[in-house]
């Protein structure tokens, strides 16, 4: 079966592993947001694409659920003693090596699709990782710091203010003029079935959708489009999903998020046993809707994620 998920980082990356046990035969192409993406050091970052990469390749933090296992932070602290920053954004020694193949590729001229495949040619995910677009998207937001409105780079608002103040606008700079990356629109057309994992609706899969043509290309697909709920018991359940919801007017409830994403992209929601009081109203948005447990605490529970999808996906077709 092929099928198409479109995927952050962490929620996307622990559902993928779910889905990849569930259906081990299945051809799985993701389409990862790329508007987290920053320059740092001199060096293109992707996190989500990372995330993804590392998470199926084995070569993921699993506690912090981002970055290298068994990392180093050699060259953070040295470029720390140079008086170099940004300090506040993690990157280790292993991980750097990444962003230096990538940073080197683009330099000589590879798109940032060419280079996410070479880079998983290393780490073989088992999926095909598609960048959303090769062009530069990135997301900012509009903050009030010191009485002043600002716009700062969505890793300064997530990372080093955690969220802390309210978001007043989120915009991904960019984004209106990119283009889907090679292969994007071409897997959706040919999806059996389009997965919208528990990624944060506004700044994960918001940012994919935004790009011009892949939110057409999902709600035109042929294929059943079928999300699950990041937000559970009216709480994001890791993360601060709930600040970027507020600043586009969205309730922190699955309910909320459903209605969000409109029954024109999806054809079916799961919701946690928690929210089964949801159900009803999801139903009534013209989805197709079950509540079942949505906790990512294990592959087995992931899995389980995976396959109610699936179910309900041939409940809709
Ligand atoms: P990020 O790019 O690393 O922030 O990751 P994603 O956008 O892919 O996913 C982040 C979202 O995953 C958060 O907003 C959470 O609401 C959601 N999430 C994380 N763990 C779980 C889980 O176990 N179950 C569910 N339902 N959602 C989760
Ligand atoms: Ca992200």
């Amino acid at each position: 079966m092929r099928i198409v998920v479109l995927a952050g980082g962490i929620g996307g990356a622990r559902f993928l592993r779910g889905l990849k046990s569930a259906v081990p035969d299945a051809d799985i192409t993701v389409i990862g947001n790329t508007g987290d993406d920053i320059h740092l050091f001199g060096l293109k970052v992707c996190p989500d694409l990372d995330t993804v990469m590392y998470t199926l390749g084995g070569g993921i933090n699993e506690e912090q659920g981002w970055g290298r296992a068994e990392e180093s932070f050699a060259v953070k602290s040295e470029l720390a003693a140079y008086g170099v920053g940004p300090e506040w954004f993690g990157l280790g020694d292993r991980d750097f090596a990444t962003h230096i193949v990538r940073t080197q590729m683009l330099a000589a001229g590879y798109p940032l699709s060419a280079v996410t495949e070479a880079l998983c040619d290393r780490w073989k995910p088992g999926v095909r990782l598609l960048p959303m677009t090769d062009d530069r998207v990135e997301t900012h937001i509009a903050v009030d710091l010191d009485g002043q409105r600002r716009v700062i780079h969505f890793q300064e608002y997530w990372v080093r203010l955690r969220a802390s103040v309210a978001a007043h606008a989120i915009v991904p700079v960019g984004a209106e003029e990119a283009k889907p990356a090679p292969g994007v629109l071409e897997a959706l057309a040919d999806a059996e079935l389009v997965l919208l994992p528990p990624s944060n609706p506004i700044v994960s899969v918001g940012t994919i959708l935004a790009v011009p043509g892949i939110r057409e290309a999902v709600a035109s697909t042929s294929a059943p489009v079928i999300g699950l709920s990041p937000i559970v018991g009216g709480a994001p359940v890791r993360g601060m999903a709930d600040k970027v919801l507020a600043a586009v007017g969205v309730e922190a409830t699955a309910a909320a998020v459903a209605a969000h994403y409109g029954s024109d992209l999806l054809d079916g929601w799961l919701v946690d046993t928690v929210d089964a009081d949801a159900v009803p109203k999801v139903r009534a948005g013209s989805m197709a809707c079950r509540a079942v447990p949505l906790m990512m605490t294990d592959l087995e529970a992931s899995a389980a994620m995976a396959r109610a999808a699936l179910e309900l996906a041939g409940e809709v077709r």
